[in-house]
């Protein structure tokens, strides 16, 4: 079986000579594989011999051609010929936080759509409910979509984009919070969530985490059967991170909650049952049964999956306990003194410290505890209060929000910074893994946040700098895009002989990222205590000690595991001081 994609946003007839058509070999041979039809290409997939000449030959790269399994049956939906196609469903289970794991773009929301009943699924065809409903006819799906097509289900969803709410809706926290008020338990929600202060503030003035924070407390308050989150850790510490998803799980005492997340120590803290989601992002999308969490992510990262029989990804991603560099062999960027910030109502004290040149330090710590503040004084933005600090050192800086306010396109971005950017370093070490070779013709108005955000990263290593800052790089990338950002940062560390400093509340990310750690304690708000950079063992140890977590290493993938509260390895771990590593390692 083989399908065919035209992605209509980028194929544009107007501006190529129709290679497709006129390169497709069954075409040439008096086939009409490909024909025009309202000036856009359509291909028939049976007529197809599945050469991918179309691929290579459309300048825009609008053409994907893919062999399915033999096994593969029908689509549950797809956008029409040439269009997206959907396969499989995750099943919404009451008591139960369900994850969604995958890449961006392979169909989540669809799939959420169609469990909504906001969606219709037409079995890829133009098929009626009862045609659906005969095909998934004594299974749970089965059951749970004959509802949906009977009396309708009630979903609460909370978007992925929390960014955008202040754009469909005005006025204070209250009246928005109030309206969702649906099962009394709204007092509670603004008491876990910390929104007390926030709800007679505006919804346009809040930061991208409180905004997070107002999202998941209204979804929550709605009385509805099934609950979906399209993610909840951007803009979000670790502290807010945990606490949400204890309130997730309160939640699904008796109610199905289905969750994307790409942070995956928080998805294997939260969830109970995962299903995969593998594919070509674009193209189509396979949904797997579901598993249990461990192994659900386990596989996800080996990128295999042995029951379906499918490898998905080449290679797989490894996290490696890391042996600190021998110090005295790498030069120091910057030595400071200890120094204090001090404003009307919160005060920065830092530490002595060393930053070194070519490392990569990951930076730890609650919203609100003064990291960007230390950042400034780094960067000679701002003055220390006490403390001399003589800083000359360039800084490129990518902030946590982002924002497009011009049209210029990708490429013309990225010429305007990068003095390299024909190099062909630039192209297969930087724009490559990045994945931004098909974008470079888009206006950054019309990137996704995903793709902004590989954009922005992009950006602030391109730009000639001492020292590059980073600040929340994983916000809206899926897994497959943190790890590939992840590598590019780090070669790029090595190579350049450049020092990254990288902000992240996903510890995946920053264990696989930072040579060394820079922990933030104190109070929100008011005091912040920024440590001297620590090796990463000894960082990861200050840090989980005052969140009061202990991790261990995974026995098949190495990946950190949050220790069930109270167990035997976190008794025993936290006895020993040993937060991080479990106690074999140590
Ligand atoms: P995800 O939630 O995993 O990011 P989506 O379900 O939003 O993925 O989209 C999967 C694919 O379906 C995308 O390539 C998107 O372009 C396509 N798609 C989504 N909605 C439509 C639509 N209404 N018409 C045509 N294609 C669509
Ligand atoms: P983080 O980056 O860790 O989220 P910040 O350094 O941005 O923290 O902020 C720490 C605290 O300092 C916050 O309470 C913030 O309101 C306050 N703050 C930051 N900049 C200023 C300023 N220019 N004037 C007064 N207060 C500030
Ligand atoms: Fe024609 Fe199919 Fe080959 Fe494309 S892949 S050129 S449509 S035969």
């Amino acid at each position: 079986m083989r399908i065919a994609i035209i992605n209509r946003d980028r194929c544009q007839p107007r501006k190529c000579s129709k290679e497709c058509e006129y390169f497709c070999p069954p075409v040439r041979t008096g086939d009409e594989t490909i024909i025009f039809e309202d000036s856009k290409p359509l291909i028939t997939e049976n007529l197809c011999v599945g050469c991918g000449i179309c691929v290579r030959k459309c300048p825009f790269g609008a053409i994907t051609i893919t062999n399915l399994p033999e096994e593969m049956s029908d689509p549950v939906h797809r956008y029409g010929q040439n269009g997206f196609a959907l396969y499989g469903l995750p099943v919404p289970i009451e008591v139960r936080v369900t994850g969604l794991l995958g890449p961006n773009g392979i169909g989540k929301s669809t799939a959420v759509a169609i469990l909504s009943g906001i969606l219709q699924p037409n079995l890829g065809r133009n098929a009626s409910w009862e045609e659906v409903l005969q095909r998934f006819a004594g299974s749970a799906l089965g059951d749970y979509l004959k509802k949906v097509a009977e009396k309708g289900v009630k979903t609460s969803y909370k978007p992925q984009y929390v960014d955008r709410i202040p754009k469909s809706y005005s006025g204070p926290v209250r009246g928005l919070l109030e309206r969702t008020d649906e099962r009394d338990a709204l007092s509670d929600l603004v008491e876990r969530l910390v929104l007390s202060r926030l709800v007679d503030r505006e919804i346009s003035s809040l930061s991208g985490g409180e905004l997070q924070r107002v999202a998941i407390a209204a979804t929550a308050a709605r009385d509805a059967d099934f609950y979906f989150f399209d993610e909840i850790s951007p803009y979000l510490d670790i502290y807010q991170r945990i606490n949400v998803a204890r309130i997730l799980q309160s939640l699904a005492k008796d109610k199905a909650v289905m969750v994307v997340e790409h942070d995956l120590a928080l998805l294997d803290l939260l969830a109970e049952n995962i299903h995969l989601i593998y594919g070509v992002p674009g193209a189509y999308g396979v949904i797997t049964r579901p598993k249990g969490v461990r192994v659900g992510i386990n596989q996800y990262l080996r990128g295999n999956l042995p029951e379906e029989n499918v490898r998905f990804r080449e290679s797989s991603i490894c996290f490696e306990v890391h042996a600190p560099r021998i110090e005295k062999d790498i030069p120091s960027l910057i030595a400071y003194e200890a120094f204090t910030k001090v404003y009307s109502t919160f005060r920065l004290q830092a530490e002595p410290g060393v930053i070194r040149r070519g490392e990569v330090v990951g930076i730890l710590g609650a919203n609100g505890i003064g990291k960007s503040t230390y950042i400034k004084i780094l960067a000679g933005v701002e003055k220390p209060t006490t403390g001399s600090f003589d800083s000359q050192l360039k800084v490129s800086y990518k902030p946590q929000y982002l924002k497009a306010d011009n049209d210029v396109t990708v490429q013309g971005l990225l010429r305007s910074v990068a003095r390299n950017f024909d190099s062909s370093y630039y192209q297969t070490e930087i724009l490559r893994p990045m994945g931004l070779e098909l974008l470079m013709d888009q206006p950054l108005l019309e990137l996704s946040g995903g793709e902004l955000q590989r954009v922005a990263i992009t950006a602030c290593l391109s730009r000639e700098a001492d020292l590059y800052l980073l600040d929340e790089p994983s916000a809206h990338l899926d897994v497959e895009q943190r790890m590939l950002a992840a590598k590019v940062m780090r070669r790029f560390a090595e190579s350049t002989e450049k020092t990254v400093l990288v902000v992240d509340h996903d510890i995946y990310l920053i264990d696989l990222l930072s040579e060394r750690l820079m922990v933030f304690e104190g109070e929100p708000g008011t005091l912040g205590i920024a440590h001297t950079p620590l090796e990463m063992r000894e960082g990861m140890n200050a840090f989980l000690k005052v969140i009061g977590i202990t991790f261990r290493r995974d026995e098949e993938t190495r990946r950190p595991r949050v220790n069930k509260p109270e167990s035997r390895l976190d008794r025993m771990q936290k006895e020993q001081g040993e937060y991080y590593y479990s106690v074999e390692e140590s």
